[in-house]
C-alpha cells in the first residue's frame, strides 16, 4: 500500500502542480493520494480521471496533514531535494515497503522542519531543486521496478490503444 501525501496548496499557484502529483500517484502505481482540503477541484480531477481510465484508486483530503504523518502507521518518506540520494536509498525503502504501508509525502512551499523529523526516509532525487511531480515520478518508478508500467486497470470506461501514430482511445469492450 502507497500513500502520496502532498502537502499545502496555494490557491491560484498551485493548481495545476497538485492535479498533477494526483495523476502522476494514480499512473505510477500509488494506491491513494491525500490533498489538502482546499484542493477540492483537484482531488475532483483526479476521481474523474479515474472514474474514466480505471483504478482502483482513492483519493482523500485533510485539513491536518502533519498529524497524518504522525500518526501514519507505516514508513515515511519525505521527498526533499536536500535529503539522501534515491539510488543508495531506495533497496531500504523497498524491503520495508514487503511489510509496511509506506506514505511518500511531497511539499508545495516551504516544508516545516517537523516533517523532515518525522520522516524515516528525506529522499532526494538529484540534490538540485526541481519539481514535486519530477522527484515523485521517478521516486514510484524506482519503488516499483519499472512494473507499474505493465498495470492493468480495473473498470475503465475508456481505454487507450497505442498507436505508432495518432489517437485511438476505444470502450473497453472493443478493445
Ligand atoms: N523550496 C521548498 C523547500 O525548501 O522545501 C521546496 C519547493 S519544491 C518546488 C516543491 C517540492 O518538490 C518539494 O517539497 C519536494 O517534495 C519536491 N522536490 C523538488 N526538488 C526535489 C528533489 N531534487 N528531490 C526530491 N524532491 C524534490
Amino acid at each position: 500500500q502507497v500513500t502520496v501525501l502532498r502537502l499545502g496548496h496555494r490557491p491560484g499557484r498551485d493548481e495545476r502542480m497538485t492535479t498533477h502529483v494526483g495523476l502522476t500517484a494514480r499512473a505510477l502505481g500509488a494506491d491513494k493520494v491525500v490533498l489538502a482540503n482546499a484542493a477540492r477541484n483537484q482531488a475532483d480531477t483526479v476521481i474523474d480521471i479515474t472514474d474514466r481510465f480505471g483504478g482502483p484508486f482513492d483519493v482523500a483530503s485533510t485539513e491536518e496533514p502533519k498529524r497524518l504523518i504522525r500518526d501514519f502507521e507505516g514508513r515515511v518518506v519525505h521527498l526533499t531535494m536536500y535529503g539522501e540520494p534515491v539510488q543508495e536509498i531506495e533497496d531500504d525503502v523497498r524491503e520495508a515497503h514487503a511489510d509496511d504501508p509506506l506514505l511518500v509525502v511531497v511539499g508545495a512551499e516551504k516544508v516545516p522542519f517537523e516533517v523532515y523529523e518525522h520522516a524515516d526516509w528525506n529522499v532526494g532525487v538529484t540534490n538540485q531543486p526541481h519539481s514535486e511531480v519530477a522527484s515523485l515520478a521517478v521516486f514510484l518508478d524506482r519503488l516499483f521496478e519499472g512494473r507499474e508500467l505493465d498495470r492493468e486497470w480495473e473498470n475503465p470506461d475508456r481505454v487507450v490503444v497505442p498507436q505508432e501514430t495518432g489517437k485511438r482511445v476505444v470502450d473497453p469492450d472493443e478493445k
